[in-house]
Formats: C-alpha cells, structure tokens, sequence
C-alpha cells in the first residue's frame, strides 16, 4: 500500500464514521501541478480524541495532540499519515508558534496556512478540489501569494518568508508584489528563525533547479543578510559569477552550491568566517566537512590533470570529494577551471575503488623483514613508496622491496 492509498482510506473512515475529513496543504498542490507528492496530510472535522478513537490507540501517535495533530499508522505500521483537526491559530509571541489554537472549519482551517498554493484541500473520493483562497487561480498564473494580509501573516511567523521563496525557487513561480513587499519588509525578523530551522530552508532552496534566482532573491529582500551575513556585504560584487554559476536545470548537489556562493567571497572570509557559518547554522559535521573541503581543495583540483597523480589521488578519496568536484565544475562554467579538467576529475571519481585506491604495496611488517627498525622513518618510507606506487614507478611489492633494500644500502653507505 502507498501513502497516498492510505491517506485515501483514512478521509474514506473518517467519512464513514460521520465526520468531514479532506487532503490538505502540499499534496494538494502536488496534485494539481501534476507532480508526486512527498506526503499526504488529512485534514478532518474530527478531534483528537475522535481520531484516536476511530484508529485505536495502538494506530495512533499523539504527538502533536496539543495542535490537533494525531499521527495514524498502517496496520503494519509502516505507513504513517498526519491527521490534523480544522483549527485556527490564535496569537503568535514567538514569531514562529502560535501560542494556542481553537478547533474550526475547514474555511478558517484554509486561513490559516501560508500560501494560497498550500491552502486548498481535495476530496479525494469525490474527486474534487476544495478552494477557499484562490489557490487554483494562483496555480494556474504560477504565483506564490500569502493568503490574506501578506504583512500580518509574515508577523506570524517568520519562517514564512523563507519560504515564500523556497516555493517560488522549487515550482519556478513569482512572487506576487504585496507578498514579495512584505517579505522586504520583514526580512531582518528572519534572524528570529532558529539556526537549525534557517539551514534547512537553506537547503531545501539550494536544492531546487532555481538556485540561483533564490539567491538573488535572498540579496534583494534582505534574507541574505540572515541566513550568509559572512557575504552580505560582498554580495553586490560577485553576483554575477555566482548566478554564472549556479544555471538553471543542473544537477550539483546543495552544498557544492553553498560552496559556490561562498567561493568569490573567500579571499575576504577566511576561517573565521566558515566558522561562523557553522555555529549559526548547526551543520552537521559531514556537511561542513565537506564545504571546508570543497573550498580549500579547489587549488590542486583545478590543474589535477597536470598534477603527479599521487598529489591528487589522496584527495579524490576523501571524504567531501564529490561537493569538491561539483564546486570544481561549478567553477568550469565561468572559465575558472577548464572543462576537460573537470571531465577528467568526474572519470576518475567514478573509478572502482580498487583502482581509484590501490592497496598499499608494502606494509610495516615488510620493512621489518627488509630490514629496517621500526621507528619514525616507517611512516615516511611508507608514504614515499606509496606516491612511487600511485605515479606507477613501483608495480608490485617486490619492486617496493626492491628499491626498500637499495633505499638501506644508501643509508649504510652514507
Ligand atoms: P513539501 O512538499 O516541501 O513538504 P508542503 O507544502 O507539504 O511542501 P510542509 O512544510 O510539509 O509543506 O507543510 C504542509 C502544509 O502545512 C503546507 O502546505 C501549508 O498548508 C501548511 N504549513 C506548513 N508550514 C506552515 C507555516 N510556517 N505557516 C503556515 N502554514 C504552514
Ligand atoms: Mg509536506
């Protein structure tokens, strides 16, 4: 069973047992346009313990009960669909939450979601959408616009204006003008948003196909201030080589994107910068691993094909190569890099691992047998006959154990 069939039967059980239940918000949407949703909400008449009811306690996860929220579960249990009784947030002290919420109608339920695209609901047995914001006409002239007063709703909530943009940026919308001129408006209340909650919406807009139309959009309302202050100031100078950058349509994952809006601004950052970047963001370390990696590998990377093969070949097995590559490519869109040079780099990463990483040739036990006494030599004799092994002067461990002994003669000689 899908999501989708079980969010069918969910609105199917909720109807039969006499309430009022609809999909609702993204999936909605989703269906319009035509595209896979990612989930299926449900929307229903029913309370909480009406939902809980229904379901069985055992099917039912009360984990946002206090917003209406009650997570229904498959019979198997490995499907799960978020059903929220029709409410209305009261007040917002946060800037984020509401500090309570009153169960509604489906009518008040629509108000109280951030864009007409994410407010209608759809029966899905009768096959019919449920429009009470103008959403469908939105669709149809690719407009993101905030359902009622744009300034009350983004005084709300202050993750709307993220993402206002995020919409936009992923369904290749504009903005519609009053909405965008509260976004302008608001933008430095952004800085309300949690770091967390700020580097997800980041991530998520670098991951649509208009990276770089979001961006520009972050520097021109003020968000970019928000979310990368480290390059606001710069950003007027380098906009061009980073819309050059990121085209629409290409597949470079998020972060070499991240990479690439830093990259021109780099000389002025520094660590210190990327730093910052970390802590106000709470990357993962993977993540920022990689980003590090990816902007200070840049140097060997753009002439690795002129480059001994044992200088590059450590870093196309660590860990944030492929960010590295795609920033590399990034760069080869505005001449930075020369094209056949990040082609080349591509090839060798998609090299099995035992070529792309060779065994080492000999090992600690091999230079005891040779000869030598472990000590602080070890470590460097290793490395030098596994760059010899990488720029293929050794073939094979007799070779190594070859030039080992000859290595020795030398040193008894001297
Ligand atoms: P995605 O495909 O990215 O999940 P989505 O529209 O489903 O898009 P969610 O964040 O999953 O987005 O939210 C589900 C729905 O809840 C939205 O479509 C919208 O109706 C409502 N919603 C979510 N976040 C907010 C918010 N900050 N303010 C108002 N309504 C919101
Ligand atoms: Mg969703």
């Amino acid at each position: 069973m899908s999501q989708r069939e079980f969010a069918y039967q969910i609105v199917d059980q909720l109807r039969n047992t006499g309430f009022q239940a609809y999909w609702a918000g993204g999936c909605v949407r989703d269906l319009l346009l035509g595209i896979e949703a990612s989930d299926y909400d449900v929307a229903t008449s029913a309370k909480p313990q009406d939902i809980r009811h229904v379901f069985g306690h055992s099917r039912t996860l009360a984990v946002g009960a206090a917003f209406g929220v009650i997570i229904v579960l498959s019979p198997d249990r490995k499907i799960q669909v978020e059903v929220a009784t029709f409410r209305t947030d009261a007040s917002y002290s946060d800037g984020r939450r509401p500090d309570s919420i009153t169960f509604s109608t489906p009518e008040m339920d629509a108000q109280r979601r951030d864009f007409t695209i994410n407010g209608m609901f759809f029966d899905p047995i009768a096959e019919k959408v449920i429009d009470f914001v103008g959403g469908q006409a939105d669709l149809a002239s690719s407009k993101l616009r905030a359902i009622g007063d744009p300034d009350a709703r983004i005084g709300e909530d202050k993750l709307r204006m993220l993402r206002a943009i995020r919409f936009a940026a992923r369904f290749g919308f504009e903005i519609e003008p009053a909405t965008y001129e509260a976004v302008k408006r608001h933008s430095p209340e952004a800085a309300q948003v949690s770091g967390e909650r700020l580097a997800i919406e980041l991530r998520k807009t670098l991951e649509t196909l208009r990276p770089a139309w979001a961006v520009e959009k972050w520097a021109d309302t003020g968000l970019l201030r928000v979310l990368l202050p480290e390059i606001a100031d710069h950003w007027s100078a380098y906009s061009e080589v980073v819309s050059a950058m990121l085209r629409e349509g290409m597949h470079e994952c998020w972060l070499a994107r991240l990479a690439g809006i830093l990259w021109p601004c780099l000389g002025e950052l520094g660590e210190a910068a990327l730093d910052s970047l970390k802590f106000r963001l709470k990357f993962s370390n993977e993540d920022f691993v990689a980003l590090r990696f990816a902007l200070s590998s840049q140097g060997t990377l753009s002439k690795a094909d002129s480059l001994p093969w044992s200088q590059v070949q450590p870093l196309m097995v660590s860990p944030g190569i492929q960010t590295a590559i795609d920033l590399t490519e990034l760069r080869s869109r505005i001449g930075q890099v020369s094209t056949s040079t990040a082609e080349w780099l591509r090839e060798r990463l998609g090299w099995p691992m035992e070529s792309l990483d060779p065994a080492p040739l000999v090992n600690g036990q091999d230079l005891v047998e040779v000869g030598l006494k472990p000590g602080p030599k070890f470590k460097e004799l290793l490395w030098r006959i596994r760059v010899l092994q990488l720029d293929k002067q050794l073939q094979n461990t007799e070779d190594a154990k070859g030039w080992l002994r000859i290595q020795l003669d030398k040193n008894s000689d001297s």
